[in-house]
């Protein structure tokens, strides 16, 4: 079996919607190969494969999903992909194509117009062209006037460098930023007591310190949400102009076969409080009718969701 590919799979520009006054864009850093029982924990494979028929190797195709979001005073781009500085060796697993740039050019936005970006968490997925290897051997932030947003808990977690997933969280993908002055660490209602100069957010390299927010609204429209689960400190981006809605989970839903709350990943750190995020993201999804975006979901990578009639939930017709 191979993965499933559909006509236009490899468009640059994956989905297109307004949201109030807003226009909301969907760029792809390509695609990428993952295992199949990774993104489904402890579902059977007799289940999951039927959603997502994997290939020899027992991996499924996801997309890298990033969402520009215009709102007339600001570009704002939410999640990176994997960017180009993985190695050959991880390259040749994920087969990811880079692309990022490309997909940003032919939807007509221009890097050094974004005025912020927005990770979602910092695994080497959702931002990877936060910053750009050059052919130097360099690394430079790839929006040069953004100012760059991600939680103070991820980043502390990523210095940690656990066993479990010290893989995940990489240095060239956030440093060059921390250099330049231009990432802002969002610490939500100071719930974590993060300072500036905190010893959670220190070294190993000498860098200065980040500052801080601790508010949710990081500029009208665009607001973060903790969504804990896939990690401790995961922001969801909610997008919101004159009555309409839209949200960002980022990995509390990857694609649009992991709406079954107890589909969680086994990448999940604490599948538990995961699923009691998800039942809550639902209930409001889909009683006010929001347009949500997946991260990983090539194919869909923006919907809105309805109740069936068994009460499951799952994309609305039409
Ligand atoms: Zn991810």
């Amino acid at each position: 079996m191979h993965p499933v590919s559909q006509p236009g799979d490899d468009a640059l520009v994956r989905h297109r919607c307004g949201v109030g006054d807003f226009e909301t864009t969907i760029c792809s850093d390509g695609t990428f190969l993952l295992d199949g029982g990774a993104m489904f924990g402890v579902v059977p494979k007799t289940l999951w494969s039927r959603r997502m028929p994997p290939d020899d190797n027992n991996c499924v195709l996801l997309g890298l999903n990033t969402l520009v979001v215009r709102t007339g005073t600001a570009v704002v781009v939410i999640e990176t992909g994997i960017g180009n500085k993985v190695s050959p060796k991880m390259r040749a697993i994920f087969k990811n194509q880079q692309q990022l740039p490309r997909s940003l050019e032919a939807a007509g936005v221009h890097l050094a117009e974004v005025t912020h970006v927005i990770n979602t968490h910092l695994h080497f997925d959702h931002c990877g062209w936060n910053t750009t290897l050059e052919a130097d051997g360099t690394t430079t932030p790839t929006f040069p006037n953004a100012m760059y947003y991600a939680a103070a808990g991820e980043l502390a977690h990523g210095r940690r460098q656990f066993e479990r997933d010290a893989m995940s969280y990489l240095g060239p993908n956030y440093n060059a930023l921390i250099a330049s002055g231009q990432l802002t660490l969002v610490d939500p209602h100071g719930a974590g007591e993060f300072t500036p100069s905190d010893p959670r957010l220190a070294g190993p390299e000498q860098l200065p310190p980040i500052p801080i927010c601790t508010e949710l609204e990081l500029l009208p429209g665009i607001s973060v949400e903790p969504l804990p689960g896939h990690t401790a400190s995961l922001l969801g981006v909610h997008v919101t102009s004159g009555e309409e809605h839209a949200c960002y989970p980022g990995d509390l839903f990857p694609t649009h076969h992991h709406l079954d709350p107890t589909w969680v990943m086994g990448f999940d750190l604490d599948p538990l409080t995961c699923i009691g995020q998800r039942k809550k993201f639902l209930a409001r999804a889909i009683s006010e009718k929001w347009m949500v975006f997946f991260t990983h979901d090539h194919q869909m990578p923006a919907a809105r969701l309805e109740w069936s009639d068994r009460g499951k939930p799952m994309v609305a017709n039409g």
